[in-house]
C-alpha cells in the first residue's frame, strides 16, 4: 500500500486512523453482523451512531441547546437555495459580503427570491482580501458571508458585527479548523467533504428562533423545521457519511479538540507561507492579512513552470496541487487531516524545484 499526500480542495484527505477504523468495522459494525451501509437508519444501532456524532459535534464546537444541528444532503450548494427559503421575512432583503466564487453562487440563488444588497465586496482586487468596512441594510433579513474562500485562499479574521440581523456563514472549507464563537451566528453550514468527512453530508447549525420562519409555499422537504422536528430523520439520511464524520469527531476529540486542530493548522500554514515569502520563484496572490490556513494558492512565474511543477509534484507523491480551473496556478489545501509532515514534504519539494528551475 502506498498513500500519497493529497492536497485536494475536497473531497480531501481523511485521518488515517479513521479510515483504518472504518475498514476494521466494514463487515461487522460493533457486533451487529453488518456494515453501517447496510443497516436501517431507524435501527437502534444506527440511532446511537447519529446521536453520538451530533453529541461530539456539539461538544467540539461548544454548541448550546439554543441551536439545532441538522445532518442534511444536497451539499453547501443546496443551502444557497434553502437559506433564503427559510430565513426571508417580509422585507425579502439579504445583505452579502461578496468575497469570491462561493458568495457569487449563493447570491445567484438568493436573487431568485430576494433583493440582494452587496454590503461590501473584494471584487475590485480580484478577491485577494476580505473587506472590513460594511454598510448593512437595517432591514435585511440576514447577512451572508463565506468565512473561508476555498478558491481565492482568503479567510475572515474578524467576524462582522451585524447587531440584531442574523449572520449566516458558509464554513464549508474552515469549519472546525479554528475555534469560533457559535453564538455570533444565526446559521452555520458546511459541506462535509473538506474537514468533516465524506461528501454527501451537509451540516447545518441553526439558531432555534430561525427555524420555522419559512414561507408557506416552501416545499415541506426544504423547510429546516421538517428536518429539525424529525432529528435529521425525515427521510433516509446520508448514513455512512454521518458515521465517518462521527469517527472524524472522535479523532479530533482525542487530539484535544478544535483548539488543538487550530494550533497544528497555524503551524502547517506558517511553514508554507514562510517558504513562499522567502522564495524567489513562488508568489502568493493573497493579501497577507487575510491568508487562509486551509487553502493556499501560489504560483510560479509562468504557466509552463506551473504545469511542470504540478506534474513533477504528482510523481513525488504530492497530489492534486493544481489551482481551481477558474484561477490557474497551484493551490495546496491543507485541512485538519493533512499531517505536518505532508506540508514539510511539499516545502522541501518546492525548494528543490526552485533550485532546479532557476
Ligand atoms: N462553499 C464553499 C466555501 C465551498 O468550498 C464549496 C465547495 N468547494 C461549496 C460551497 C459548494 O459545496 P458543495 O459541493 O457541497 O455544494
Amino acid at each position: 500500500m502506498s498513500r500519497v499526500y493529497n492536497f485536494s480542495a475536497g473531497p480531501a484527505m481523511l485521518p488515517e486512523p479513521v479510515l483504518m477504523k472504518a475498514a476494521e468495522e466494514m463487515l461487522d459494525y460493533n457486533g451487529s453482523g453488518m456494515s453501517v451501509m447496510e443497516m436501517s437508519h431507524r435501527s437502534k444501532v444506527y440511532l446511537s451512531i447519529i446521536e453520538n456524532a451530533e453529541a461530539l459535534l456539539r461538544k467540539l464546537m461548544h454548541i448550546s441547546d439554543d441551536y439545532t444541528v441538522l445532518f442534511l444532503q444536497g451539499g453547501a450548494s443546496q443551502q444557497f437555495a434553502m437559506i433564503p427559503m427559510n430565513l426571508l421575512g417580509g422585507n425579502r432583503k439579504v445583505d452579502f459580503i461578496h468575497t469570491g466564487t462561493w458568495t457569487k453562487k449563493a447570491m445567484t440563488e438568493a436573487k431568485l427570491v430576494a433583493n440582494v444588497h452587496v454590503a461590501a465586496s473584494s471584487e475590485d482586487k480580484n478577491f485577494s482580501y476580505i473587506p472590513e468596512n460594511y454598510t448593512f441594510s437595517p432591514d435585511a433579513d440576514y447577512v451572508h458571508i463565506c468565512t473561508n474562500n476555498t478558491i481565492e485562499g482568503t479567510v475572515f479574521t474578524h467576524i462582522p458585527d451585524t447587531g440584531n440581523i442574523p449572520l449566516v456563514a458558509d464554513m464549508s472549507s474552515n469549519i472546525m479548523s479554528e475555534e469560533i464563537d457559535v453564538t455570533k451566528f444565526g446559521l452555520i453550514f458546511a459541506g462535509a467533504q473538506k474537514n468533516l468527512g465524506p461528501s454527501g453530508l451537509t451540516v447545518v447549525i441553526v439558531r432555534n428562533d430561525l427555524v420555522g420562519k419559512h414561507g408557506e409555499n416552501t416545499p415541506v422537504f426544504f423547510r429546516y423545521e421538517t428536518h429539525a422536528k424529525e432529528k435529521s430523520m425525515y427521510n433516509t439520511p446520508p448514513c455512512y457519511s454521518i458515521y465517518i464524520a462521527g469517527l472524524v469527531f472522535e479523532w479530533m476529540d482525542q487530539l484535544g479538540g478544535v483548539k488543538a486542530m487550530e494550533e497544528i493548522n497555524r503551524e502547517k500554514a506558517q511553514i508554507l507561507y514562510d517558504f513562499i515569502d522567502e522564495s524567489e520563484m513562488f508568489t502568493s496572490p493573497v493579501d497577507p492579512r487575510y491568508r487562509s490556513l486551509m487553502n493556499i494558492p501560489f504560483a510560479a512565474p509562468n504557466d509552463e513552470l506551473n504545469k511542470k511543477f504540478i506534474s513533477e509534484a504528482g510523481k513525488a507523491g504530492l497530489l492534486t496541487l493544481a489551482g481551481h480551473r477558474s484561477v490557474g496556478g497551484m493551490r495546496a489545501s491543507i485541512y485538519n487531516a493533512m499531517p505536518v509532515e505532508g506540508v514539510r514534504k511539499l516545502v522541501a519539494f518546492m525548494k528543490k524545484f526552485e533550485m532546479e528551475n532557476k
